[in-house]
């Protein structure tokens, strides 16, 4: 047969854009963003999308531009992740827990063009600014999101967002996307092992994880979806996109407490969320006042950080229906998931959080996922005992690190992206991660997984949290300790979780010291900050 050659003319680039139009079309009528007292049709939250990318150009932003928005889960910051580009810009979305100083460097470094503030965010916008002045830097332009509910008049400057919405062209088609390959968002990675760095999505990536995800998910068109986790992760681990692939409803909330997610389940019938596993705690912890009657199925999509298996028992007993993703800012959101076999369902319940727990199998779009050794690149044995670094190879990893080539390449070797994580491979092909590279503790030649040692240590029932770190040791080199926040009601001794430990694990694993602590050091995305820990750790004596 011939070979045909390839059709320009019929290159069409990939890019979740497609995704507002289409679901404007379909699903015109239909609920698509629900925030306190207003709510708006696919129709007319694509018509706010068409006005705002042309105001936006109309404000002389052109193609590749960085849009930055520090804002929480409103509709403002659901409809930029259509508008900005649209308008060719390429949206770079804040975690709003940073400080000022953070928020400056990444106003700086990504060169950012307009910076749009929510009105909450007012005085750690201004403290921002106020450095970056002070640096000398061009200074964005400013415009603030007022609350779309109840307006609070806060300003920074005259610009205001609706202002923006009602000055623009509802029938504004967008900038024509030439090529795929082209930045549609820059995420910061939260640096907990190492200095933030800005990841660039390209619209190409953007498209086939959202298709995978929702894929992976089994999320269907009557979804609706609660903003639990917020846009400013991986633009929501790419459900910002994925909802409106889907025709579905978005219920943005600004806070996640325990009562606003549990209310808005209630009054919207959720069907679906994401959330780290830190999440869970606040909604286990609910008091009688804070919870209401689920009326529907609500699925849960959780990763971030690892979630202990008891944790996830929890949850599933409180008829949540869980599933496990993991992955990394670098790999558009989620790169696995633990995909969930019928066969399974037979199992006990505590056998099935077990398995529920490790991170699974790659989405469709990642080509292929492998643990290797490192230093050889040679792949591990699927016995879910040898420990390697899990590396990920496919069409949702990044584009590459801005202005930093250096990294870029770091990044990479012989094609695979490098995680900084340490896992298996079971028999049945399913990966379990079981430190980041940093984590591991390396005790008399012997690795320790802290993450298997913390979620053997949750189990204990006087146990709210536990982080696990290497503490020098004079014969070993490096020991486990553990640091451990007990619950409200709970109380016991060093001694005696020691003798505990001694019952559940390997002698060598055993923790040589545990220190009680009220609370753990975290990022602003739940993750424990372990090298402040390490710190501490360096200081105690081995009990
Ligand atoms: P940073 O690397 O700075 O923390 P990210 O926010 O991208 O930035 O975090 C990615 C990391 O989070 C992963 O490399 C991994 O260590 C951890 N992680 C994500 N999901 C999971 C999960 N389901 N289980 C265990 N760890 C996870």
């Amino acid at each position: 047969m011939d070979r045909l050659p390839k059709n320009p003319a019929n290159y069409v680039p990939l890019t979740p854009l497609t995704f507002i139009k289409r679901a404007s079309m379909v699903y015109s009528n239909r609920t698509s963003v629900i925030y306190a007292g207003v709510s708006f049709t696919w129709r007319q939250t694509y018509e706010r999308c068409c006005r705002l990318a042309y105001s936006l150009r109309s404000l002389n932003v052109v193609k590749n531009d960085v849009v930055s928005v520090l804002a929480p889960n409103v509709p403002a910051l659901y409809e930029m992740h259509f508008a900005v580009p649209m308008a060719g810009a390429v949206l770079n979305a804040i975690n709003t827990r940073l400080d000022a100083k953070n928020i400056a460097t990444i106003l700086c470094h990504s060169e950012a063009k307009v910076f749009f503030v929510d009105y909450q965010y007012v005085p750690l916008a201004s403290e921002a600014l106020r450095l970056l002045d002070a640096r000398n830097m061009a200074m964005p332009l400013v415009i603030v999101i007022d609350d779309l509910d109840k307006p609070t008049g806060v300003r920074l400057g005259n610009l205001e967002y609706e202002l923006l919405i009602n000055h623009g062209n509802p029938q504004y088609p967008g900038e024509e996307l030439q090529d795929e390959w082209d930045a549609i968002s820059l995420n910061y990675t939260s640096g907990t092992t190492s200095e933030p760095k800005g990841v660039v999505y390209s619209h190409r990536g953007a498209f086939l994880s959202t298709m995978s995800l929702i894929q992976g998910w089994e999320m269907g068109t009557e979804a609706v979806y609660l903003w639990s986790l917020p846009m400013f992760h991986c633009n929501g681990w790419t459900f910002t996109w994925g909802v409106a692939a889907r025709g579905g409803t978005n219920v943005c909330i600004r806070n996640t407490t325990a009562y606003e997610m549990y209310s808005s389940i209630s009054q919207h019938k959720v069907t679906h969320m994401c959330c780290a596993p830190i999440v869970f705690t606040i909604l286990l912890g609910a008091e009688p006042h804070e919870r209401c009657q689920i009326k529907s199925k609500v699925n849960i999509l959780t990763g971030g950080a690892p979630p202990p298996a008891a944790l996830l028992e929890k949850m599933e007993d409180l008829g949540f229906h869980i599933m496990h993703a993991y992955g990394l800012t670098e790999a558009t959101g989620p790169a696995l998931v633990c995909e969930w076999q019928t066969k399974w369902n037979q199992l006990p319940k505590d056998h099935q959080a077990i398995l529920k727990a490790r991170q699974g199998v790659g989405i469709l779009t990642l080509a292929d996922v492998d643990v290797k050794n490192k230093d050889t690149m040679e792949s591990v044995l699927h016995d879910g005992k040898m420990m390697g670094e899990i590396v990920l190879r496919g069409s949702s990893i990044m584009k590459g690190y801005l202005k930093d080539e250096k990294e870029t390449a770091k990044a990479f070797q012989q094609g695979w992206f490098l995680t900084g994580d340490v896992g298996v491979i079971h028999p049945d092909g399913y990966l379990e991660i079981k430190d980041r590279s940093k984590d591991v503790i390396i005790s008399g030649g012997e690795n320790i997984s802290s993450v298997e040692l913390e979620s053997i240590l949750f189990k204990h029932p006087a146990i709210l949290e536990a982080a696990v770190v290497a503490m020098p040791h004079p014969k070993w080199g490096e020991s486990p300790c553990a640091f451990v926040v007990l619950k409200k009601t709970g109380s016991t001794t060093e001694t005696e979780i020691l003798a505990y430990c001694r019952k559940k694990m390997s002698k060598f694993m055993v923790p040589k010291k545990v220190e009680f602590v009220k609370t753990l050091p975290k990022t602003g995305t739940g993750k424990v900050v372990k090298v402040e820990l390490r710190k501490v750790a360096k200081t105690l004596q081995i009990s």
